[in-house]
């Protein structure tokens, strides 16, 4: 029998409800013990809807929770890196949600933090967990397509009504389309390609949902050390487009379509000189999935599937984008001391 494994939520999030509680509640002897929210109503609410024993309105008191070993962040993303330092201050694991802070310093900083005080901490990129993804990696690495030249990902969606909130008018949540979605495409092209993006160009745009200079749509084109070049589409605006990443080599392609998403869907297709194959694919839960390689990390057996490390890399390339949107210019991706 495993021991057992508390989890403190902070942030009484969406996310955690809809994917991670579950996700957590998965693996034998894990369970969440207690949730924070900045409203202590709230977080009573959130508790008794959940099944969560404790409450509480600090980071503080959830810290001080002897009940608790591992924390989850999904608050705002202004607010990851003080809790990540908080939370290695008390000996706790932290899972945090991407992106991992505003800035790559902020990052860097959770990431020492976390290395000091010997605790695992971990970035929740729950696409490298999907079993499209990673099946990808594998032909791509196996040489099924020979050498990689291009990808392109389709990952313009419509934010539903009830996260259309701090994401598209709050600039200093970390709101805007690049630190929510482009910074997942980084990582999920780090992982297949293994690669690192070394330099990156796009145009924003503000359409109908954005306000206050954030952007809902983005265009981008990343380049790979390995030389690949990659185009990313993003949005917040766009209903029927359906998402997709594809990965054309001098030898054959990938086309996959609905993997840019969080439930465990998604067709991959294979073509080359040999013509057309339908990838067999054993699709799985993202989330318990990420969340089982992070308890086996806790327990000194492996890395998390996106370290903290990976989230730092995310967030360089998603601010790079920005960066390269807001100047018109392409910005280079500095290699990163970790
Ligand atoms: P939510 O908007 O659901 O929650 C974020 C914060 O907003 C909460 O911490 C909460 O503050 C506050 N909040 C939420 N609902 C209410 C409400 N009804 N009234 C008042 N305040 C509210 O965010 P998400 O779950 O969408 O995202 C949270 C984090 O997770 C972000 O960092 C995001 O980037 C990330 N994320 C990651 C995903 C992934 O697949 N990896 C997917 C979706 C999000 P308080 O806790 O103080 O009550």
């Amino acid at each position: 029998m495993q021991p057992t494994l508390g989890w403190g939520l902070i942030g009484a999030s969406n996310i955690a409800r809809q994917y991670v509680i579950g996700a957590i509640r998965a693996q034998p002897g894990n369970e969440v013990v207690a949730v924070m929210s900045s409203n202590a109503e709230r977080a009573k609410a959130y508790a008794t809807e959940n099944g969560i024993a404790a409450s509480c309105a600090s980071v503080a008191e959830l810290l001080a929770n002897p009940a608790v070993d591992i924390v989850y962040i999904s608050t705002t993303n202004e607010l990851h890196h003080e809790q990540t330092l908080a939370a290695a201050r008390a000996g706790k694991h932290v899972l945090c949600e991407k992106p991992l802070a505003l800035t790559v310093a902020d990052a860097v900083e959770m990431v020492r933090a976390c290395r000091s005080a010997n605790v695992v901490m971990a970035t929740n990129h729950h696409l490298r967990n999907a079993a499209t993804h990673r099946k990808m990696r594998d032909l791509i690495a196996t040489g099924a397509i020979g050498k990689p030249l291009f990808a392109r990902v389709f990952h313009a969606v419509y934010l539903p009504p009830n996260l259309q909130g701090w994401r598209i008018d709050r600039p200093q949540a970390g709101g805007g389309v690049i630190l929510d979605i482009t910074v997942h495409d980084a990582d999920t092209l780090r992982f297949t390609l293994g690669a690192e993006p070394v330099e990156a160009i796009g145009f924003t745009q503000a359409s109908s949902l954005a306000q206050n200079g954030l952007e809902d749509g983005v265009m981008a084109v990343l380049r790979f050390d390995n030389g690949v070049l990659a185009q990313l589409h993003d949005a917040f605006t766009v209903k029927h487009a359906g998402t997709g990443v594809e990965y054309h080599g001098d030898a054959g392609s990938i086309i996959a379509r609905d993997v840019m998403t969080q439930r465990p869907i998604g067709e991959i297709v294979l073509r080359t000189a040999n013509g057309e194959q339908s990838i067999a694919v054993e699709h799985e839960n993202l989330y318990a999935r990420a969340v089982a390689a992070f308890c086996a990390a806790v327990r000194g057996e492996g890395q998390p599937s996106a370290t903290a490390e990976d989230g730092v890399r995310s967030l360089a390339t998603a601010l790079a984008v920005v960066e390269a949107c807001r100047t018109g210019r392409a910005v280079s991706i500095a290699p990163l001391r970790l």
